[in-house]
């Protein structure tokens, strides 16, 4: 069934590239085609036991932890990269459930991240002027007029790279590379660097007696084996993803199947657009961005549009305040959503709302901000007796200079060193890992 029909025609969906010969022309329709006929990337049974797993989250019992790239690139979905990502968000994970004494939601930004939305339609160096690099799901981000024009065959690209990608996530996740014995002796290595003093190596020997205590006891779950592990990614390109929604077989109901969860950005928010009333018609559990300009209406409109009947683990609010703003922007919405009674999890994104241009020009974040947003999101939270939910991070397992700070002291002048982001600057390995430990001092503390 072409489930075309579901969505509200006529209304404005921003951020959308400017397809060569139009949204409906004859190239954006072969792509369409094509992905229609293409089995779905997800089971949605699988995007309803994660809709179970953030209800249960809604009631304060478990953690979310959401991780990858800003935007991912058809060329870095190799096998290393891949693993090194999954390998990061493993290993922090770790650390994160051992102390906050609670199960943690493992989400790859991985498997269908590649569309961008951006500030200016174009980018100008010096007197050249192109269309903006809106993700490889549009154009190529090479500085040239070929590689800048919107092609609709890359959403076919990024259907198979994120099948690909899916393939690997869930061969290491099930395949025995995600044991948890083997995710703590990499967490070993890290806490053992001498940059970070003995801080975390005494957090580290912790989680190590607590294993080994149930090695001795002959404790040995299958849960020590294998995670489940979630696809997600912002849903921008409605053409995509309207290609791949299709009707559970199940329950007759409609599910994106291009990734369990998908969120809408800050800028495709707006109550009467295309986005919004995209994600009011599909079953999956849903993320909005919001940013400082939220208001608690917009907040509620939101909540009443996507989730009339209060359903648990529908929807999640991912806040990007910025740290200078988290403390005095946050708390009004939080207060008037849960006097609302309505079921929510509030996940913190202390990366979107901490971006500024270093002397050199490139785009990063300092990690102190970043940590500053993450503590100003847990006393928000501890003040008014709800759960901090999750974190929302871009990071790569690879050793790039993106962000400045953390125990390696990346400077501003180091950044040129190893900056691969398509878009936005990422916490590398070791600043991820130290970002886990340090949320989870706050979770062992709240
Ligand atoms: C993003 O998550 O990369 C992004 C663009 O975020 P936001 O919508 O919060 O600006
Ligand atoms: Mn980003």
């Amino acid at each position: 069934m072409n489930t075309d029909s579901l969505f509200t025609p006529g209304l404005v969906a921003a951020q959308q590239p400017q397809w060569p010969g139009g949204v409906n022309g004859p190239e954006v329709t072969k792509a369409v085609e094509t992905l229609r006929k293409l089995p779905p990337l997800v089971f949605a049974g699988e995007c309803d036991s994660l809709k179970a797993r953030i209800a249960i989250a809604q009631e304060g019992k478990a953690f979310w932890l959401q991780g990858g790239d800003c935007a991912e690139t058809f060329e870095a979905a190799t096998a290393d990269s891949i693993r090194n990502r999954i390998k990061t968000i493993l290993q922090m994970a770790a650390v994160l459930q051992y102390f906050a004494s609670l199960p943690v939601i493992k989400v790859g930004r991985m498997a269908g991240q590649f569309a961008k939305p951006r500030s200016s339609d174009t980018e100008t160096r010096g007197d050249v002027t192109l269309p903006a690099y809106r993700g490889d799901a549009v154009n190529d981000l090479a500085f040239t007029l070929e590689a800048r024009t919107p092609n609709p065959q890359r959403l076919v690209q990024v259907y198979n790279t994120s099948s690909s990608t899916l393939n690997l996530v869930r061969a290491f996740t099930q395949g025995g590379f995600a044991d948890i014995r083997r995710v703590h002796e990499w967490n070993k290595g890290f806490a053992k660097d001498p940059r970070f003093g003995a801080r975390y190596e005494q957090m580290a020997s912790e989680i190590g007696r607590s294993l080994d205590f149930m090695a001795s006891a002959g404790v040995d779950p299958d849960a020590f084996k294998t995670v489940d592990f979630y696809s997600s990614h912002e849903a921008l390109i409605l053409e995509y993803e309207k290609a791949l929604t299709r009707i559970d077989s199940r329950t007759d109901l409609p599910y994106d199947v291009s990734a369990h969860f998908v969120w809408i950005g800050e800028r495709t928010r707006q109550l009467d657009g295309a986005h919004m009333d995209f994600a009011s018609k599909i079953q999956n559990p849903i993320g909005i961005k919001l940013g400082p300009k939220s208001t608690v209406e917009d907040a509620l409109a939101m909540i009443k549009m996507l989730n009339p009947n209060n359903e648990p683990g529908r929807l999640t609010f991912i806040t990007r305040m910025g740290a200078s703003l988290i403390r005095e922007k946050l708390p009004a919405l939080v207060k008037a959503v849960t006097d609302s009674g309505a079921k929510v999890l509030w996940v913190c994104d202390p990366m979107h709302g901490n971006t500024y241009e270093a002397p050199s020009g490139y785009k990063t974040r300092k990690f102190d901000d970043v940590m500053d947003e993450v503590r100003g999101f847990f006393e928000v939270h501890k003040a008014l007796g709800t759960h901090p939910g999750g974190i929302h991070i871009e990071l790569t397992g690879d050793d790039v200079t993106e962000c400045v700070g953390g125990g390696e002291q990346i400077l501003e002048s180091d950044l040129a060193t190893r900056y691969e982001s398509a878009c936005d600057p990422r916490l590398n390995h070791t600043q991820s890992l130290e970002l886990a430990f340090l949320v989870a001092e706050m979770l062992r503390d709240h």
